[in-house]
């Protein structure tokens, strides 16, 4: 790509409606190119292994007003790094994994904003609930109380065309509607994590509050 990382950043910020938020996916980009979307006026910044993020967010401390969110599979043995790392948790996909965040959250007195990722169609490659077991889950994850569940994430299966991508991202509006009218005492419905740099029109059109978009502000990981 020959435009700059600024210059991607203010046109897609001024392509997106005011109610979205722009997270900018940072794995596997150095320390440096964060500082230049920094410098265009970006504020959240999302990494998929905890390890790799300790090292940016060492090397970045003198930014204070970043907001980090952890959006990768999070294995238990490193529950408690992101905990203490991230106050927004995308990939919660699991009850047994809410419920060991929810503990550390209460030992370590934080209370971490999450989304639950769930897959909206069967999908072998990924991890989430299913549609019916989320919803069998959520008399339990509306008790863990240190954790501020703040919506539901999605990934379409790869392969699917527009539409089909468009229906996911409606059916994960829609899912998010149902659960915030049953009134649970704890979970909020205020958020649909949904659109990467392939998709991101189509889940702002389905509702996204929250793109999470790196190739197309980065280039390439390869
Ligand atoms: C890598 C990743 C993204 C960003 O993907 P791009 O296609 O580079 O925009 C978004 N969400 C998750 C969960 C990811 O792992």
């Amino acid at each position: 790509m020959s435009s700059s990382i600024s210059e991607r950043i203010v046109s897609i910020c001024s392509s997106l409606p005011t109610s979205v938020k722009l997270i900018a996916v940072s794995k596997q980009v150095s320390a440096q190119a964060i500082r230049s979307a920094y410098a265009a006026g970006i504020r959240d910044f999302a990494e998929s292994r905890i390890q790799e993020a300790a090292s940016k967010q060492a090397e970045l401390q003198d930014l204070p007003d970043i907001t980090w969110h952890f959006i990768g599979h999070l294995q238990s043995n490193k529950a408690k790094k992101a905990v203490e790392q991230f106050p927004w948790i995308h990939s919660v996909d699991n009850l047994k994994l809410a419920q060991r965040l929810d503990q550390l959250a209460q030992q370590l007195g934080v209370s971490p904003q999450v989304c639950l990722q769930v897959k909206i169609l069967p999908d072998p490659n990924k991890s989430g609930w299913s549609v019916p077991e989320l919803l069998a889950d959520l008399s339990t994850l509306d008790q863990y109380k240190n954790l501020q569940i703040q919506g539901l994430m999605t990934i379409p299966p790869s392969g699917l065309n527009d539409p089909e991508i468009l229906n996911v991202f409606n059916l994960n509006r829609e899912l998010a509607k149902k659960i915030k009218e049953q009134n649970w005492s704890h979970i909020k419905m205020q958020h649909l994590s949904m659109g990467m740099s392939g998709d991101y029109e189509l889940a702002v059109q389905a509702g996204a509050t929250m793109v999470r978009l790196g190739t197309i502000l980065f280039g390439d990981r390869s």
